[in-house]
Formats: C-alpha cells, sequence, structure tokens
C-alpha cells in the first residue's frame, strides 16, 4: 500500500497541503540521517528538487512525510476510527486487523487520545497492512519515547512492528528470488541456482552457506509455488518462521498440491500457533496427496540415525531421528510410566528429571534404581472410532495403551491415543489419523495403528459424531455387548440379512472394523449417526457397543451436569474430547494434562456442567485468575480472553477431520 492511502482517511489540518502528485523526495543525505537514526525531525527536503530523477511516486516526499508524522502524533480515537470506516481498499486497514492471538479488538471511543492513540486496539497502526510507509510511521509515533502510553498502545507497538519484520522479509526473500534468477542452475530448466549463488551471498551477508541455501530455497518457493503464504507474509498476517514452515511442510507435494494445501491453512495460519499450523500442514499434505507422504515417511526413515549433539550450556543432547511415530510413543509411553514408579519411590526432582533417569538406567548409567527390571506394563488399546456417514462423522480415541506392534516386528507395550475417521477405518476414505503427542499420520499408520489397537483387550475407544466442521455433536463409550445384546443382533442379523445401514464385510485390507446399527426401539436413523451401533474390528478384537448421545451446549441440556465440584468421569471425558488441548491462546498442552476449570467459579454458582467447563493448564488457569484479565465461555465453546490490555484472543472447540 501507498504512504497517501495509509493517511487518507485523516485529512491534514495545515493551511498549505503538500501538492499532491508533486512531493519532494527526500535526498540521501536525509535518509542516511534517518538510518542511523537522528532523533532530531529533519527539515523538509529543501535541496531535492522537481529536476530529481527519482519518480516521485515512489519516494516518500518529505513534506508529505512532515505532515504525515504530525498526524500520526494526533491520530486520535475518532480520527482513526474514521479511518477504519473509510475501508479496506483506502486504508489497508481490515484484513490485517485480526491476526492471531492478542491482536487488536474493538476500539472504545474515546478511551484513547494521546500521541500514540493510533497504536490503540482498532487504532491507525494497529491495523494497517504493514509497508515502509507504516515502519516511518511507528518509528515516529514512538520516537518521543513510550511516555505515558497505555499498556495497549506499547503492545500495538510490538504488534506493528511484528507485521512490519514480516513485510520487510518477504521483501528480501522478493529481492532474493530475483537474484536467482540472474544466476541460473546450468542445467537451465529454470530450477534452482548456480553452483556459488548461496556461497556469493553468504560473502555479503556474512551467513552461513547452509542458512543463505534456506534461503535462497524459502524464496524460491515463496515466488513460484507458493504465492498465497508470499502475499500473506507481506501483508503481515503470517511470520517468517510460519512461511517457512508452510514452504518445508508442503515440499513433498507437486505445485498444484502445494498450492492447495496452501489454500487450506492459509486462512488460519495467522491465528494458529507454529505447533497448531505445522499439524494443520501436515495434515493437508498428507490428505492431498497421502502416497507422497508415505514415501517420505519410509524414504526419512531409511536415514535412521541417533545424533548426540552439544548443548549450548555445554551439556548434550541425545536424539533418535527419523523413528517410526509408534516406537517414539512407546519409548514416550514408557519413560512416563517408569518415572511415575520413580516419583512413588520419592526419586528424582521433577517428571522430566525422573524421565531422563528412566532413559538412562536403560544403558546401566542411572545408578540403582528401585524397582528396576519390572516391566512398565502394558496399559491398553488405543482409542479410535466410528462415527458416521453424513454430516462429518468423526471418531475419536481415547486413551487406552495397547501394542503398538511396532515396526521390525518388536512388541512395544504403549499407552497410544489414535483419531481416526470413521470413513478411513472402514476403508472409504483416506483421512490423516491423528496421533497424541506426535500429530497428523497418514491414513495407511493410521489403520495399522488402529487395527492394533482393537486387538488389546483393555483398549478405550470413544466415538463421537461431528458437524461439518470438525466440531464434536455426539459422543459416545464403547463397552463390549451384553449377552442379551448378542442375541438381539443375532437375531436382527436373520432376520434381515443385507441391512442397508450395515458397512459390510472386511475384506478389501483397507478395512479395520465394520459398523452395524443396533436395532433399539429404532434409535438409529439411517445416517444419522445417532444411537447404537456394533463395531466389530476385521483382525482379531473383540466386537464393541456404543451409544451415541447429543452433545451440545447451545442450548446446554446439562445432562452431564453435577452438583459437586468436580466433574464425573464422563464429563471430564466429553470436555476434554471437545477441546482436545487447554484452551489458553498460545497452548497446545493436551486435555488429558490440563484441569477441568469452571469458567465461572463453583463458589459463584458456576455449572459444573459442559457448558461451563475446559480444560485450562495450570499456568492458564493462573493467568485467568490474575488481575486485568477476564475469561467468557461461549454457549458454542468459543472461549474469549481478554488481557489486561484489552485485547483479546479466542480460541473454539477442537474440529476433528470429517470424512
Ligand atoms: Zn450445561
Ligand atoms: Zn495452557
Amino acid at each position: 500500500m501507498r504512504l497517501e492511502d495509509l493517511m487518507s482517511g485523516v485529512q491534514p489540518e495545515d493551511d498549505e497541503p503538500p501538492e499532491p502528485g508533486l512531493p519532494d523526495p527526500m535526498g540521501d543525505e536525509q535518509w542516511a540521517a534517518r538510518l542511523a537514526g537522528g532523533s532530531e525531525q529533519e527539515e523538509p527536503g529543501d535541496e531535492a528538487g522537481p529536476g530529481d530523477e527519482t519518480d516521485p511516486g515512489d519516494w516518500i516526499g518529505a513534506d508529505e512525510l512532515a505532515v504525515l508524522t504530525a498526524r500520526a502524533r494526533e491520530v486520535t480515537a475518532a480520527e482513526a476510527r474514521a479511518a477504519v470506516l473509510l475501508g479496506p481498499e483506502v486504508a489497508g486497514l481490515a484484513a490485517a486487523a485480526r491476526r492471531g492471538p492478542g491482536l487488536s479488538g474493538p476500539l472504545d471511543e474515546g478511551e484513547y487520545s494521546g500521541p500514540l492513540g493510533a497504536l490503540a486496539r482498532g487504532g491507525v497502526l494497529d491495523t494497517a497492512r504493514p509497508c515502509g510507509g507504516m515502519a516511518l510511521l511507528l518509528e515516529e509515533a514512538v520516537s518521543g519515547g513510550y511516555g505515558n502510553a497505555s499498556d495497549d498502545e506499547v503492545m500495538g507497538a510490538v504488534c506493528g512492528w511484528h507485521r512490519v519484520i514480516a513485510w520487510a522479509t518477504g521483501q528480501m526473500y522478493a529481492g532474493t528470488a530475483e537474484f536467482i534468477g540472474r544466476r541460473p542452475a546450468d542445467g537451465g530448466d529454470g530450477a534452482g541456482w548456480s553452483e556459488f549463488t548461496a556461497t556469493e551471498i553468504a560473502h555479503s551477508l556474512a551467513e552461513s552457506r547452509g542458512a543463505v541455501e534456506i534461503m535462497l530455497g524459502t524464496a524460491q518457493d515463496l515466488a513460484v509455488r507458493l504465492p498465497g503464504t508470499m502475499t500473506a507474509l507481506l501483508d503481515g498476517d503470517i511470520s517468517d518462521g510460519k512461511a517457512r514452515l508452510l514452504v518445508r511442510g508442503t515440499s513433498v507435494l507437486d505445485p498444484a498440491g502445494a498450492r492447495e494445501a496452501e489454500e487450506r491453512v492459509l486462512g488460519r495460519a495467522g491465528r494458529l500457533t507454529p505447533g497448531g499450523l505445522r499439524a494443520a500442514v501436515t495434515r493437508a499434505v498428507i490428505e492431498i496427496d497421502p502416497e507422497a507422504a508415505a514415501r517420505r515417511r519410509e524414504y526419512a526413515a531409511s536415514k535412521r540415525r541417533v545424533e548426540v549433539r552439544p548443548e549450548e550450556s555445554g551439556n548434550s543432547c541425545v536424539a533418535a531421528r527419523e523413528v517410526s511415530a509408534e516406537i517414539a510413543a512407546a519409548i514416550d509411553a514408557e519413560l512416563s510410566a517408569r518415572a511415575r514408579e520413580l516419583k512413588l519411590h520419592g526419586i528424582g526432582t521433577g517428571t522430566d528429571d525422573r524421565r531422563v533417569l528412566a532413559f538412562l538406567e536403560k544403558f546401566g548409567l542411572a545408578g540403582d534404581l528401585p524397582g528396576a527390571g519390572r516391566g512398565t506394563g502394558n496399559s491398553g488399546g488405543t482409542g479410535n472410532s466410528g462415527g458416521t456417514g453424513t454430516g462429518g462423522g468423526t471418531g475419536t480415541g481415547g486413551g487406552g495403551g495397547g501394542t503398538g506392534g511396532g515396526t521390525g516386528g518388536v512388541a512395544v507395550p504403549a499407552k497410544l491415543t489414535l483419531t481416526a475417521t470413521a470413513g478411513t477405518l472402514l476403508g472409504l476414505r483416506d483421512r490423516a489419523g491423528e496421533l497424541a503427542s506426535h500429530g497428523p499420520v497418514d491414513p495407511e499408520l493410521t489403520r495399522r495403528l488402529a487395527a492394533a489397537a482393537l486387538r488389546h483387550r483393555a483398549a478405550k475407544v470413544s466415538v463421537i459424531v461431528t458437524d461439518e466442521q470438525g466440531r464434536m455433536t455426539g459422543y459416545g463409550a464403547a463397552r463390549p455387548p451384553t449377552r442379551a445384546e448378542r442375541e438381539r443382533i443375532r437375531r436382527h442379523r436373520r432376520d434381515k440379512p443385507g441391512n442397508p445401514d450395515s458397512t459390510g464385510p472386511p475384506g478389501n485390507g483397507r478395512q479395520v472394523l465394520t459398523l452395524t446399527p443396533v436395532p433399539e426401539a429404532g434409535q438409529v436413523k439411517s445416517g444419522t449417526g445417532y444411537g447404537t451401533w456394533l463395531i466389530e474390528p476385521g483382525h482379531g478384537g473383540q466386537d464393541l457397543i456404543v451409544t451415541i448421545k447429543a452433545v451440545s451446549t447451545d442450548p446446554c441440556d446439562h445432562r452431564l451436569e453435577t452438583a459437586a465440584h468436580d466433574p464425573g468421569a464422563e464429563l471430564r471425558e466429553v470436555t476434554n474430547l471437545r477441546y482436545v488441548t487447554c484452551t489458553g491462546p498460545a497452548c497446545r498442552r493436551p486435555a488429558s494434562q490440563c484441569d477441568w476449570e469452571h469458567n465461572i467459579p463453583h463458589d459463584k454458582d458456576g455449572r459444573t456442567c459442559l457448558c461451563n467447563g475446559k480444560p485450562a493448564c495450570r499456568s492458564d488457569h493462573r493467568m485467568k485468575q490474575a488481575k486485568g484479565w477476564t475469561v467468557e465461555q461461549h454457549p458454542d465453546g468459543r472461549i474469549e480472553w481478554t488481557a489486561p490490555t484489552g485485547r483479546t484472543a479466542i480460541t473454539e472447540p477442537h474440529r476433528y477431520p470429517t470424512d
């Protein structure tokens, strides 16, 4: 955007506004002085005249700048609002105004009137799309120091600079892409760059060649494969880190696939934490080209290794790289299990320390620890599940452990939590599953893990139904059928062979289970997913039965409410499945490791119910109770956090994949 655009919502009061079209360009000396950080205000460029070669349209005129900077100091809340009302194409405001957590909310009129008012939430500089002009205005706005600026205004400056950095980084990548064009690869097919390009740039930047290679790759991908990501970076919607995450994550896809993946995640990329974005990209890649994702996984596995690296502290890091997700989850679970035993013996200073002790114990490096040599036990199965046809049914899994069968024939005791869609388990679709503590896994691995889990007698299976957006609308916990139920199912099958609701027998090798509606007071409406279902694992597991009931808080039927302070097991389970992680905006801690927290405290008449409960980790729980914070739980499940600055950030119920 142009500087004039940014400020066009504010009429200059000066008697002599700068002549449009003929602003004086800033001289080199003035720029140098400005860049050197001189704090004194330059006199508008007297010596640079209209005869200067520079195209006036490409430069910020000194007169213009003087007016603008003066205005930046004077923008009041009301003026900022007026500028906002002029619309995005005039001021470049709207799109950038709602970025990630902590970004601007509505401006409270009259609340801000100081010189830094343009930085208050909703103010011109808080919402402006980044550009060089914005950087100048930000610099001018804060040049007198923050003085008695409000916390909100200071936060507005931080957010503004954050967007300017993203924009500047995008500009740097654009220049780098141009340079690549001038150093084409010797093959001449247009891809890549010639042999010494990275070194040449490394000399100029005093960077390592490796770092420059990454920069070149990112620049080329942003220019060629991911133009939407480049735009988002230039608009300040995403940071450099997130852009690189998109580049790396989509590298396995062909150009069309990369664009599709970009399209699927970009809308949310600004709001997601890096971890959330990584999972979203991985999921998109798996779903766009499952084979490519599996190939990458297998290729990388062929390069597995143990790395020993120095830590910056002077200690060392030992890491097994590119081992399978099952193996990693198994090791993770076993270390945690052993850590819990060590805690009972009063050994170690915390969970992390005990997990390291458990790790060292495997190599005989932990000394004599009590209870050594005992198996850590195999706690059970995997969740997974059913869901249903229409409306995007989704299965999800709740805990339990299970033999993960492991790769290479190693049976590993593990506690895995797996989420899979019904269509994937029925062999009808290829949707990514999700392994807790790991992230999205490809459909083939999802089915393998689900089959292994269902063979385990202690597997715990939860089934949820979702709406089209993937938000939970129904839930049921699976259990073995009673004898009477078995009999009823048997009779029903005899009476009605070829039930149209049945999914048919496993047979194509992709099918992990069958789902059959159980006749029970006519509850199962074809295609709705609610009612009672029989789950038959196709690979030697035991049959399960599940009754799915609607779950909603809008309005809430308070079905799971209890008068007590602590939630019952089912309420806790449903809450965790609804949110999956801590509801703190910058947090991804698994719900199972969080407090079940009353949004309105129990002693202030807050219900112990789904409509007033959410997972919050200790830190976020304490933050909510800290001075200046307010947290609202909306009927649709969204949680709105308002910081002491008045800025808000919203988290929403988990979105499961849908078939
Ligand atoms: Zn309720
Ligand atoms: Zn948290």
